[in-house]
């Protein structure tokens, strides 16, 4: 019998993930296929929810909310940041994240939005935040965990092995 996905199972599928008007978003395709631990928060809650009980070799379409993605799009929009006023040596490109100090000293990640020759435009939104988000998956693998990936929360490679 193969292992369906559940709590603690590592899982690599192959998706490819559009927007509501199918165009695609991002895509394993041609990739390694994604590996994560499940039950661990490594992938977006709609779509981790969806995949209990597949196994290997199952294929399944998978619509997911906001709500269950990358959230609602909140706060003022972007924001402009003079470019001198970022960390040298970074090579900022539209979409990356950025981490920046809170007022309260917590970490925050923003996200560039768009690039000027001497401004950044960040936002507090992830680029995918208020987007029904449709992936098309095919489980490729399901596998228990090792005791090591289960302490860290992610898996190490297709057969657990792996170093970092
Ligand atoms: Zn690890």
């Amino acid at each position: 019998m193969s292992d369906v996905i559940a709590d603690g199972k590592v899982v690599a599928f192959h998706y490819t993930l559009t927007d509501d008007d199918g165009t695609v978003i991002d895509t394993s395709s041609g990739k390694d296929p994604m590996l994560y631990l499940h039950g661990s928060n490594n992938i977006v809650p709609g779509l981790e929810k969806r995949l209990v009980g597949q196994s290997a070799g199952d294929s399944l379409q998978v619509d997911v909310p906001p709500s269950e993605g990358y959230g609602e799009r909140q706060g003022p929009g972007a924001q402009a940041v003079p470019r001198s006023q970022m960390p040298e040596g970074v090579e900022l490109q539209v979409g990356m994240p950025l981490q920046a100090s809170g007022s309260d000293g917590q970490t925050v990640v923003l996200w560039v939005t768009e690039l000027t020759d001497d401004t950044v435009f960040v936002d507090l939104n992830h680029p995918l935040a208020g987007k029904t988000l449709h992936f098309d998956v095919q489980i490729v693998a399901v596998r228990g965990s090792t005791a090591v990936e289960k302490q860290h929360g992610h898996p190490h490679g297709m057969d657990g092995s792996a170093s970092h």
